[in-house]
């Protein structure tokens, strides 16, 4: 028996335990000091009362004998496929439900597809990005080139012709920068892979957080995108599924590379090893993304936006440099006096009781920035807007 050796290759992440220890470290020493966490990626407003009233009535199906359901399509009911075109016809894109595949969320599929690529591609990933992407390909022994983003390019990077890839990931909104691609920019991707025969991995996980009709929320929005994009979206933080687990990977039947139909390669990808997202989150979904769940979702992000809003106005009023928060609940903003990212970190809970996450733990690009997010609550994010006005 022979491990996969590419294991060890991987980086250890002690991103999140190092935060929880320095916290647990700082709260001990410091019992009075209320600590605001807006490091968090995860959602913190709960499900609307519709979402919920149909994951109970799906519930209650499966309880009768008349009603109940087993295995369903490895690639997602037609109900909740047609509301996942329905949505995408709603902000003008039209994809069928032929190409949308329901998985348990973004992170398994973008992790799942690489099994239909050689080991032997090349992958271009920005830096800083969600560190998923890189994880994956070393996972595979896949080399990575990076994409480097910068204050200089507004953390849009693009891609540059004399670097040859196979594969290339785009995350728009970006996590962590929260900065969004404009048509050109995206063009300049889709121009790139298909002079290339390369494929575009799109991250969508955030697009419904772009308000300027301006830009794309969907790969699909740029000319040429449907002969060499596969695009990845969740309703974890469109519409708070991040616990209930609920995404879909679209397909289109364009892309054909060396004679093979990837759709038709992903559909037998996922008949063999995936048996479905369970009927009744299928259900909630289904109702998460119709008009009204849609209008419920949307009253969500408003409020997170508002929180970003709240943050954005204490740096501004501070001349602190960041980008996001616009499109994006996330805000990465430079850390004040050239500090390191994780000196920052100390820094900042030792002078405001503000845990963030640093931006090292996104790639080597993010060392002088931080994240914060506005997916906390009112209240707390008032309080760490004020702290960091007064700091
Ligand atoms: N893609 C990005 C850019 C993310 O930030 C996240 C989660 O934080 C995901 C995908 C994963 O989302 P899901 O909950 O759908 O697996």
């Amino acid at each position: 028996m022979k491990l996969n050796e590419h294991y060890f290759e991987l980086t250890e992440s002690y991103l999140f335990s190092d935060i929880a220890r320095r916290v647990k470290a700082f709260a001990a020493a410091h019992p009075d000091q209320k600590i605001i966490r807006m490091g968090i990626g995860d959602v913190t407003r709960p499900l609307p009362p519709a979402v919920t009233a149909a994951l109970e009535g799906a519930a209650r199906e499966m309880g009768q004998r008349e009603t109940f359901r087993g295995y369903g399509p490895e690639q997602g009911y037609p109900f909740l496929r047609e509301a996942v075109a329905a949505y995408y016809q709603s902000h003008s894109t039209v994809v069928s439900p032929e190409e949308i595949f329901i998985g348990d969320g973004a992170k398994s599929d973008l992790g799942n597809i690489l099994d239909l690529f050689s080991p032997a591609c090349t992958v271009l990933i920005p830096d800083p990005v969600y560190p998923v992407y890189v994880d994956t390909n070393v996972m595979a022994g896949r080399r990575i080139v990076y994409l480097n983003a910068s204050g200089q390019n507004g953390f849009l990077p693009l891609p540059d012709p004399r670097v040859k890839a196979d594969i290339l990931y785009i995350c728009s909104p970006n996590n962590p920068t929260g900065a969004a691609y404009d048509r050109q920019g995206l063009q300049a991707f889709v121009d790139y892979a298909r002079e290339n025969g390369a494929l575009i991995l799109y991250d969508a996980a955030y697009e419904a957080f772009i308000t300027d009709p301006a830009l794309p929320r969907s790969i699909y929005e740029i000319e040429g995108a449907r002969q060499c994009a596969i695009e990845f979206c969740s309703l974890s933080k469109t519409a708070g599924f991040t616990g209930l687990r609920c995404g879909y990977t679209v397909v289109p039947q364009e892309l054909v590379f060396e004679g093979h139909s990837l759709r038709a390669m992903w559909l037998r990808r996922q008949t063999t090893k995936f048996n479905g997202v369970s009927y009744p989150v299928q259900r909630a979904a289904a109702v998460a993304l119709s008009e009204e769940g849609r209008r419920a979702s949307e009253e969500n992000i408003s409020y997170y936006r508002e929180n970003a809003r709240l943050l954005m106005q204490a740096l501004d009023k501070r001349g602190i440099f960041y980008t996001g928060g616009r499109h994006s609940p996330y805000l990465f903003m430079r850390c004040e006096n050239g500090m390191g990212s994780w000196q920052y970190f100390d820094w900042l809970l030792e002078n405001a009781g503000i845990v963030g996450t640093p931006g090292a733990g996104f790639g080597k690009n993010g060392e002088n920035y931080f994240r914060l997010s506005a997916f906390g609550g009112r209240e707390e994010t008032k309080e760490a807007a004020e702290r960091l006005l007064n700091l």
